[in-house]
């Protein structure tokens, strides 16, 4: 696997998600990408993250060990400093109330697990800004 070159206009990606094999993977696709990951193990890292270092996509787990992914994008979309910044959930839950209450939440993109890497890849460069 070739690494991408990093570069000033590298985009940044964060992805919050507190398996760590699955956080790893995400960071290993991201990379292969092009783009440079920043990651955070809970919610509350990650919201600290998103607003301080302004990522251009957010990638959130939704089962998060404090408070649920589902609260976190809330968050984020009622937060000036970050609502501008794209959301994709991802998440092992596929039960339809939960998929509903996920895109309310106002995340712009939405990925079940188990996903497909090309499925990954779509979404993350259609939401990427
Ligand atoms: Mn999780």
């Amino acid at each position: 696997m070739n690494a991408a070159p990093a570069s000033v206009l590298e985009k940044t990606v964060l992805v919050v998600e507190d398996n760590e094999l699955n956080r790893k993977l995400l960071e290993v696709h991201l990379e292969m990408l092009g783009y440079a990951a920043v990651t955070a193990a809970c919610a509350a890292i990650g919201l600290d993250i998103a607003r301080r270092q302004q990522p251009n996509l957010v990638l959130m787990d939704i089962q998060l060990p404090d408070i649920s992914g589902i609260e976190a994008i809330r968050r984020l979309k009622a937060d000036q400093q970050t609502r501008a910044i794209p959301v994709i959930a991802i998440t092992a839950f596929a039960m339809p109330r939960e998929q509903a209450s996920i895109l309310a939440s106002g995340c712009e993109g939405y990925l079940a697990k188990p996903y497909r890497r090309d499925e990954l890849f779509a979404l993350i460069d259609r939401y990427i800004r």
